[in-house]
């Protein structure tokens, strides 16, 4: 029973079950969570319960659950299987990205970036390179949504990502305006405030929570690759995020960790910024030196927050389980306020990356934030 397959969040995926089972299911749905938290995941199984051409038939399941009797998917019709080739949404949303690259100039520019792999599912995620929801994306979806579902028997449109440009967000309100009765609107954002008020004034909200640490733990325990204590790390990481700890990048994680002890130590014994240099001069420039800078700010950030943890009597708090010994001795060396200050600083040149500015700027913000007042 594939809606089964979703892991936590019993009670959400229960009631939008029993909104499929009457028939009557919203037209528009924000669904917040975490990164990884399953929401584009969810969206996906509605959008197949919604076109399953043999949706599994209650009564044959003698002696089920409630649960169980609710609308599910088969996972294996034609229908269900075009949606799920978009399950895959990195690799598609590449594939798009990929296939503009190549146009001639001139249609680059009037291409935004769309996935579809069946005609009543659409995907909007953000479009680059700035990634947000352009009004063309909008516009599209206004096109097409009025015509009744072609081969499934209900339109659903998933916006992947709430960063939605002003006009955009105009445009959606006049659909959500007046939707038609054979289409489902699903917006996914990690935080139901970055959506106008008037938005989500028309939509419902959904939201779903972090998992327990132990079931993320518990659900790596197949992969052999990784030891107890570095799926305890994982999990710890990713904040219950299942989609997150599954696709966890552990080697990167801990390349950036290491050089951001380096910088870390190496600040703390002197207003002295060569090894952050040194450590970020051998990232390359583009989109992988970039990612490089933003893994590196992360994991000071996350290393910082683990000693303030231990300063404050909280080391059941920290993340970096796996080198506990090692941050105590750092915690025991450093004091509090220059921490708290150091990671208060390091937010800002978060935020600043999260805005584009120019790499170099951060990093020089960076090295400010960890100098130790005179
Ligand atoms: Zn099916």
């Amino acid at each position: 029973m594939p809606f089964s397959d979703f892991h936590g969040n019993a009670e959400t995926v229960h009631r939008l079950r029993e909104m499929l089972a009457r028939d009557r299911f919203p037209h528009a749905v924000i669904l917040t969570g975490a990164r990884g938290s399953g929401k584009y995941t969810l969206a996906q199984m509605v959008a197949k319960a919604m076109n399953c051409l043999n949706r599994p038939d209650p009564n044959s399941l003698f002696g089920a659950a409630p649960s169980e009797e609710l609308p599910d998917f088969c996972g294996k019709c034609s229908n269900c299987i075009r949606i799920a080739e978009a399950d895959d949404l990195e690799a598609r949303f590449d594939e798009a990205v990929e296939a503009r690259e190549n146009l001639r100039e001139t249609d680059k520019k009037e291409t935004r970036i769309l996935v579809q792999t069946f005609p009543d599912v659409l995907i909007i995620p953000p479009d680059p390179p700035q990634m947000m929801i352009k009004v063309d994306q909008v516009r599209h979806v206004i096109h097409s949504i009025y015509y009744r579902p072609s081969e499934g028997s209900h339109k659903v449109y998933i916006f992947t990502d709430s960063a939605f440009m002003k006009e955009s967000a105009n445009a959606l309100l006049k659909i959500l305006e007046e939707p038609p009765e054979f289409a489902t609107i699903f917006l996914l954002a990690e935080n139901a405030t970055s959506m106008l008020p008037t938005i989500r004034s028309r939509c419902i909200t959904m939201h779903l929570s972090p998992l327990p640490l132990a079931e993320i733990e518990q659900d790596l325990s197949h992969r052999p690759e990784w030891n107890a204590k570095q799926r305890q790390l994982i999990a710890r990481l990713c904040g219950g995020a299942l989609g997150r700890a599954r696709g966890f990048d552990l080697n990167a994680y801990l390349a950036a960790r290491a050089d951001a002890l380096t910088v870390i130590k190496t600040a703390m014994e002197s207003n002295d910024h060569s090894s952050l240099f040194k450590a970020t001069e051998t990232y390359r420039a583009g989109a992988e030196g970039k990612a490089k800078t933003d893994a590196l700010i992360s994991a000071i950030y996350i290393l910082l927050e683990d000693l303030l943890f231990l300063r404050s009597n909280a080391a059941d708090m920290i993340r970096n389980v796996d080198i506990e010994p090692e941050l105590r001795k750092i915690a025991q060396d450093a004091t509090f306020e220059w921490i708290a200050n150091a990671a208060d600083r390091i937010s800002e040149v978060q935020s600043g990356m999260r805005r584009n500015l120019l790499r170099s700027l951060s990093l020089d913000s960076l090295a400010l934030s960890l100098e130790k007042p005179r």
